[in-house]
């Protein structure tokens, strides 16, 4: 570290759950290495976006902050893109936001404490030293301009920017990170193959209740519209020693709800050198459910390909696992399903889902669906509309499909117009919400335990929620008063599309 105040960092985080777990880490990491975190871009040395390209518009959103650089450039800070976007643009984002410096994919998070001290060792006036070389073999490829711009990939370094950044590093002298006088390019690109995961001691969990663990990392299953398998990296599980040892740790810490998640969690391959010892997933979930003081066990996301009957089990069988199970569908047609490369009918998903109804407790159940893939027939997306009423899912999470780079499905002809893919979403999103008006009332009379998220001043209401998932709105007399991170018995009152109204019961 140079300087004498703290190196300051500014964290955005785009997408997912995923994401914005990493970005606990992430945190954690930073934290650990000496930066403290500040809430705004203007106070930051450091400014970090971990970045999503689920669909274009994550993406789109990651650009436009890129394109507020030129506003920043002159006051000295280093910029880095993280995450999916990063992994996917590689290189080229250096041409596009030329005052990047670090562009890391997620496969290459465990290496960030190296990458953060070269960024903060480069060495000064670097510019001319063509031949110094940065780059430790294991992490990637650091580009210090403008010897290898070609390499670099960013051809139109010039001059100018030269200037810029020297009026940049004349005022960030004094700061954490060191001053320099050349481009500098950190990149971790190539780890996908790893078998490595993102392990980490230091996470800076931001929720002082529920508790996030990644148990997987990547995917091997290449559905033909997604990004994951190209931005992630390889499927790769933690072992179930370091996943318990965490989730005791956190009991230990107070956290009484642990959501576990994957890309797939339900793909889980215990890599334990011991193969006696080695879990299922549904074996896995049943030992973070009898971890001493945790109330709640979450899960997400599972796919129906590997979705076994062992699952449904274990819920029956371990009380703090959550009665609540998100699983994609993308299509209620067995054609779609096989063009989007799915690796289930829409039989074997039902089959899934009567398992789940056949269930003692009661498990509520929801979805990810896709309108307007390349080919959907309006005969498809009937089947599609068909199959919510047979369901009957507790909600629905419904995407316009959006190519991506690199993704199978950018070959495919026949792509459906941007309105029409509008129209199925909204006539698909009505029919749900119509599901949900009649379904939500079938709580209304009954008790449910909450865990307490917070109070709703201006409805003077208490945000609970249920087992189920489902947010359950309550009132309280004054003299109850619940805390964040208690449970507390509810009485279901009313019902909305969305959400539940209840009372506490006293
Ligand atoms: N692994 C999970 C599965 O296979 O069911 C899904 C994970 S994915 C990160 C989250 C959701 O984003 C998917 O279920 C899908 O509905 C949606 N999604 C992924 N790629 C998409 C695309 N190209 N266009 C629209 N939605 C997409
Ligand atoms: Fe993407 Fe398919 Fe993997 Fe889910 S299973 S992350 S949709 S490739």
């Amino acid at each position: 570290m140079s300087g004498d105040s703290p190196k300051t960092f500014y964290l955005e985080t785009f997408g997912c759950q995923m994401n914005v777990h990493d970005s606990e880490k992430v945190v954690g990491t930073l934290l650990q290495e000496g930066y403290r975190q500040v809430d705004t871009v203007e106070q930051a040395d450091l400014v970090l976006y971990n970045t999503c390209s689920i669909r274009d518009k994550a993406e789109q959103k990651v650009f436009n902050r890129l394109s507020d650089y030129k506003k920043y450039k002159k006051q000295g800070k280093t910029f880095g893109v993280l995450g999916c976007v990063a992994q996917q643009e590689g290189e080229k984002i250096f041409e596009r936001a030329p005052y990047v410096s670090l562009v890391c994919g997620s496969a290459s998070y465990r290496k960030l404490p190296q990458m953060l001290r070269q960024l903060e060792n480069a060495p000064l006036d670097s510019a001319q030293s063509p031949d110094t070389t940065l780059e430790p073999p294991a992490i990637g490829s650091i580009d210090s301009h403008p010897s290898n711009t070609a390499k670099g990939g960013a051809p139109s370094v010039g001059e100018s920017r030269d200037s810029e950044l020297a009026t940049r590093n004349s005022s960030t002298r004094g700061s954490g990170l060191a001053t320099r006088d050349s481009l500098i390019r950190i990149t971790g690109l190539d780890d996908r193959e790893t078998d490595a995961c993102f392990e980490t001691e230091f996470t800076a969990r931001t929720n002082p209740h529920r508790g996030y663990i990644t148990i997987i990392e990547g995917c091997d299953k290449f559905c033909a519209y997604c990004v994951v398998p190209y931005t992630r990296g390889k499927e790769r599980s933690r072992t179930s020693a370091s996943v318990l040892a965490e989730a005791r740790q956190m009991a230990d810490l107070g956290y009484t709800e642990i959501q576990l998640l994957g890309q797939n969690v339900n793909s889980y391959k215990d890599s334990e050198g011991n193969s006696a010892k080695r879990k299922s997933f549904a074996e896995l979930l049943a030992a973070v459910g009898e971890v001493s003081g945790i109330r709640r066990v979450r899960f997400m996301t599972s796919h129906p390909r590997d979705f076994g009957r062992d699952i449904v089990e274990a819920i029956d069988a371990v009380p703090t696992l959550c009665d609540h199970v998100h699983l994609p569908v993308q299509s209620g047609s067995t054609r779609m399903l096989d063009a989007m490369q799915r690796l289930y009918t829409r039989d074997q998903y039902l089959e899934r889902i009567a398992w789940m109804k056949s269930a003692k407790r009661e498990i509520s159940i929801t979805t990810d669906v896709i309108v307007g893939f390349p080919g959907e027939t309006e005969s498809d997306f009937a089947e599609t509309l068909d199959l919510l009423e047979e369901v009957g899912y507790d909600a629905v999470f419904a995407f316009k499909y959006s190519p991506r780079p690199n993704t199978p499905s950018l070959k495919l002809e026949d792509a459906i117009p941007d309105e029409e893919k509008a129209r199925r979403l909204d006539v698909l999103m009505t029919r749900q919400r119509e599901i949900q008006i009649t379904s939500y009332k079938r709580y209304i009379g009954a008790q449910c335990e909450v865990m307490i998220e917070g109070r709703n001043e201006a409805r003077s209401q208490y945000i609970g929620r249920t087992t189920h998932n489902k947010t359950l709105n309550f009132t309280a007399p004054p003299t109850a008063n619940p805390k964040p991170g208690t449970y507390a018995p509810v009485v279901v009152t009313g019902s909305f599309p969305n959400s539940l109204l209840g009372e506490l019961v006293v």
